[in-house]
C-alpha cells in the first residue's frame, strides 16, 4: 500500500482516541495540543460527544478525535457516548485504545471487537505511567500484547507529557500521504459554541454536587464577537428537574454567580478578550430521553467522513 513518495510530502489523517472514561483522553489531547481543548475531570463522562483538535506540523496535520468513553449505557445518553465513540472510529485513519496503566488489562470483548472490525492500525497508549515503575510495566506490555496485534504499545504520562513526542512521531509515520485540510492556526474547528459550552459545563460539575452533573447540559444560545467589544455569550444551563435548578442557581443566587465568574474568567483568557456571559438555567424534562432535544445538544453531531472533508473557515 505504501507507495515511493517523495520525503517532503505531507501526512494528513483522523486519529480517534478511544477508551474507559477517566483514563486520561482529554488530557492526552490536551498535552499533544498544548492547550486546553478538551475539558479534564476527574469524574468520569466528562467529555461528551467527540472533540476534534488539530495538530499541525510542517511534515503533518493530525486530527484528534476525542470521543466519550465506551462504558455500560445507563440511559439513552450512555447510548449516545458509546455510538459516538463507535462513529468517531469509523471515520478515523487510525485509532488509539488508550488504557490506565494501573487498570487490570480487562478492557472488555467490546472493545477488541470494535477495533478488530475496523481494519484500521491501532495503538495501544498506556497512560499515566508516572504513577507505576517501569519493572511493573513491562509485564504489562506483554500482556497487552497477547490481547490483540497492536500495531504499536506507547507507555506515556499524559499529564506529565513523558513519551507523548514519541507517539506523536509514530502516529504521523502511520498516517496516510495527504494534504493539510485546516488552516495552520486552528487548534479546533469546534472552538465557538463546543468549548464555550464546555467550559461552563466544567463549572457547573465544580459548584454542585453528586447528583446534578449527568443531567446537565449546556447550550450556547448566542455568541457575538464584535471587534472592540467584549465577547457576548448567552448560555443556558439545561437540568432535568426543578429541584436541580434551585441547587445550581443556589440560595441568592450564590452559585450560579460562581459559575459565571469562573466560567467567563477562562474563557476570557482562552479567547484573549473580555467577555460577557449571559447565563440562565432551564429546566427541560426529561431532556436525556429526548431525541430531538439530544439532536440539538450535538449529541448526535456528524463527523468529517473521508471524503467529505470541507476546508473550514
Ligand atoms: P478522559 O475521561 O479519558 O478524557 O480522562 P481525563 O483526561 O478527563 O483525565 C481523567 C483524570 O486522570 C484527570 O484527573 C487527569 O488529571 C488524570 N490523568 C490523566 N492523565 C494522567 C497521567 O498521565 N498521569 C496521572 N497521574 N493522571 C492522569
Ligand atoms: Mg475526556
Amino acid at each position: 500500500m505504501l507507495q515511493e513518495i517523495p520525503m517532503k510530502q505531507c501526512k494528513y489523517g483522523l486519529v480517534a482516541i478511544i477508551g474507559k472514561p477517566n483514563v486520561g483522553k482529554s488530557t492526552l489531547m490536551n498535552r499533544i495540543l498544548g492547550q486546553k481543548v478538551a475539558i479534564v475531570s476527574d469524574r468520569p463522562q466528562t467529555t461528551r460527544g467527540t472533540v476534534r483538535g488539530i495538530l499541525t506540523r510542517e511534515d503533518a496535520q493530525v486530527v484528534y478525535l476525542d470521543t466519550a468513553g465506551i462504558h455500560k449505557p445507563k440511559d439513552m445518553l450512555g447510548n449516545v457516548m458509546v455510538s459516538s465513540a463507535r462513529i468517531s472510529a469509523n471515520s478515523a485513519d487510525m485509532i488509539y485504545l488508550m488504557v490506565d496503566s494501573k487498570d487490570f488489562p480487562d478492557e472488555g470483548k467490546a472493545l477488541i471487537n470494535l477495533i478488530s472490525s475496523l481494519h484500521l492500525p491501532v495503538f495501544l497508549v498506556m497512560n499515566k505511567i508516572d504513577r507505576m515503575n517501569k519493572e511493573e510495566l513491562l509485564p504489562l506490555i506483554d500482556t497487552y500484547r497477547n490481547l490483540y496485534p497492536f500495531q504499536e504499545i506507547i507507555p506515556v504520562s499524559a499529564l506529565k507529557g513523558e513519551n507523548v513526542d514519541v507517539l506523536v512521531n509514530k502516529t504521523v509515520e502511520y498516517l496516510p500521504y495527504g494534504e493539510k485540510q485546516f488552516p495552520e492556526d486552528i487548534l479546533s474547528d469546534q472552538i465557538e459554541r463546543h468549548f464555550l459550552s464546555e467550559f461552563i459545563r466544567e463549572k457547573v460539575y465544580r459548584f454542585t454536587y453528586q447528583e446534578i452533573p449527568h443531567s446537565t447540559a449546556v447550550e450556547i444560545e448566542d455568541v457575538r464577537d464584535t471587534e472592540d467589544k467584549p465577547l457576548y455569550i448567552r448560555a443556558h444551563i439545561i437540568v432535568e428537574r426543578e429541584s436541580q435548578k434551585g441547587i445550581i442557581v443556589g440560595k441568592g443566587g450564590q452559585v450560579i454567580k460562581k459559575i459565571g465568574e469562573t466560567a467567563r474568567a477562562e474563557i476570557e483568557a482562552f479567547m484573549g478578550k473580555k467577555a460577557f456571559l449571559d447565563l440562565w438555567v432551564k429546566v427541560e424534562k426529561d431532556w436525556r430521553k429526548d431525541e430531538r432535544v439530544l439532536e440539538r445538544l450535538g449529541y448526535r453531531s456528524t463527523l468529517p467522513r473521508r471524503g467529505d472533508r470541507r476546508k473550514s473557515r
